[in-house]
């Protein structure tokens, strides 16, 4: 198995080579040049297992340069009960139609351990495989979730160091404080005076300086991202979808060979493409369907075919959905275009010029087989975490909701559908406890007396990594201009 770009310009990868290039020289993205397709009868054998065989399976078919003890290796140490302490993910059916799968059982509350507790893993091996001798620093700008999950997967690998940098003010306090206070000798947390634009512009900056390339290189180091586009982050992610599938069977809620829906809070496109890829490999997935909020650039594509990022950008209560151009979706429209990278490359010089493109009729006809999409805004995604606590007695986030309320109006519940849970409903405490006790909450509530409510109202527990965030010593306190990023990151780089 070997990867491609999709714009043409690199074949013929490997595995590890695409997890430590992360993108493509061309500036695509890195997609399987080959199909992988699971029989009935193996996709029969994992609903038999666990978590981690299902991963060892799925992982095995994608990352052939690594031999089954690599993988099984990785798969362990990952998953393992320290870090997933009620194991990789939760999974709570609520109706005939309607189980969550809840993806926030890990280090940082959000889905993003689920590919970033194991691609760190990847990428240090890929680096021994490959007699890789430089020294890698991973930069990331974060808007909160991602942050804080590449500094937990990437904290004390050795090799690896990772430095991230989030506006000062564009976070919740939640989100500053698991920051602000991470353990690990190879990591540091830099604020930026700024919104999350002029972090990731930051960064984007230092990766595309190539005077500083050339200096790092002749030193013995480079630099990688952990951003969603890389591949080692999307391969993990197919795994949660077969898993589920095995618990529906595994519970009698669906006969083996039944298709079912699944509904993806959407963002930059990752979490959802994973299962397309799961879909691909013949796993029996009849609709995906395609949650946003009101920044709704890519359901509103995936129902016109046209793609128009000019619009304006909205600050709502689902952060990690805020978004404007959805990466990943580069992978899709390349198998939708037949895998033609000089269209694909066509559009997307169109979206940095004009920020906007369309596709062919036949290529959305080809997309909405697969997929369906729909939106909800702030009330709607408030009004759904009331009513799922009202009726089922079970807590979810925002972006959760955002999921729930899309699959109730525009699933045609023809199947069962199993809507995906993104993060703890902890870790945006303060809008779930807006929405279930409305003005009861005192202006100016600190977020930790926040949860203390939230959770004693509830019978809810808090996450026991969210426990005692507030009494931790804060280790990185430093706010900076953005002109200022290049100067931190050599500072970080170079141990000065
Ligand atoms: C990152 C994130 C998303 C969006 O996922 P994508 O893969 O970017 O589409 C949704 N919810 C939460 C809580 C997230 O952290």
């Amino acid at each position: 198995m070997t990867y491609t770009s999709t714009r043409g310009g690199d074949a013929g990868i490997s595995f590890s080579e695409a997890v430590i290039q992360g993108l493509a020289s061309d500036g695509g993205l890195f997609v399987p040049e080959d199909e992988v397709r699971f029989t009935p009868e193996e996709i029969k054998v994992m609903c038999g297992m666990d978590y981690k065989g299902i991963a060892a399976r799925v992982i095995s078919r994608f990352a052939d340069d690594f031999d089954d003890a690599e993988i099984e290796k990785c798969v362990m140490d990952a998953y393992r009960k320290e870090k997933f302490p009620e194991g990789p993910c939760g999974f709570t059916t609520l109706d005939k139609d309607l189980s969550i799968l809840e993806l926030w059982h890990g280090p940082t509350c959000a889905f993003k351990d689920m590919a970033l507790q194991i691609m760190p893993l990847f990428m240090r091996k890929a680096v021994e495989k490959r007699g890789e001798s430089k020294e890698i620093t991973i930069l990331t700008a974060t808007s909160g979730d991602t942050g804080k999950a590449a500094l937990e997967g990437f904290k004390d690998v050795p090799g690896i160091k990772i430095m991230v940098f989030y506006p000062s003010e564009g976070v919740s306090e939640t989100q500053k404080l698991q920051m602000v206070t991470q353990a690990g000798s190879n990591v540091n947390v830099v604020a930026i005076r700024g919104n999350f634009d002029n972090a990731q512009t930051g960064v984007k900056k230092i990766f595309s300086d190539k005077a500083f390339a050339k200096k790092l290189l002749g030193d013995g180091k480079m630099l990688s991202s952990a951003n969603s586009i890389n591949w080692g982050r999307l391969l993990p992610q197919i795994v949660y979808y077969f898993h589920s599938y095995a618990k529906l069977v595994t519970a009698g809620t669906v006969r083996f060979g039944d298709e079912i829906d699944f509904c993806v809070p959407t963002g930059n496109f990752g979490d959802i493409l994973a299962c397309y890829y799961a879909k691909k490999a013949g796993l029996p997935v009849g609709r995906i369907i395609c949650a946003c909020n009101e920044n709704n650039v890519v359901s509103d594509f995936l129902a016109t075919g046209v793609y128009d990022k000019n619009r304006e950008f909205v600050t709502t209560t689902s952060p990690a959905m805020d978004i404007l151009v959805s990466s990943n979706l580069e992978r899709l429209i390349y198998d939708a275009l037949g895998r033609n990278s000089e269209a694909v490359s066509g559009l997307m010089k169109k979206l940095s010029k004009d920020g906007k493109y369309e596709i062919a009729r036949g290529a959305l006809e080809k997309i909405q087989k697969d997929f369906a999409s729909g939106s909800s805004d702030q009330k709607e995604a408030s009004d759904t975490i009331a009513e799922i606590f009202k009726k089922y007695n079970y807590l979810i986030d925002p972006h959760t909701a955002v999921g729930v309320s899309v699959f109730e109006k525009v699933s045609d519940k023809a199947r069962h559908t199993v809507c995906v849970s993104t993060a703890s409903p902890f870790k945006f405490n303060k809008c779930v406890a807006e929405s279930l006790f409305g003005n009861e909450i005192p202006e100016g509530m600190g977020e930790d007396a926040i949860s203390a409510l939230l959770s004693g109202r509830t019978g809810v527990p808090v996450p026991v990594p969210l426990r005692g965030l507030f009494e931790r010593k804060v280790r990185f306190k430093e706010i900076v201009d953005p002109d200022m990023m290049p100067k931190k990151a050599e500072d970080f780089i170079y141990d000065r």
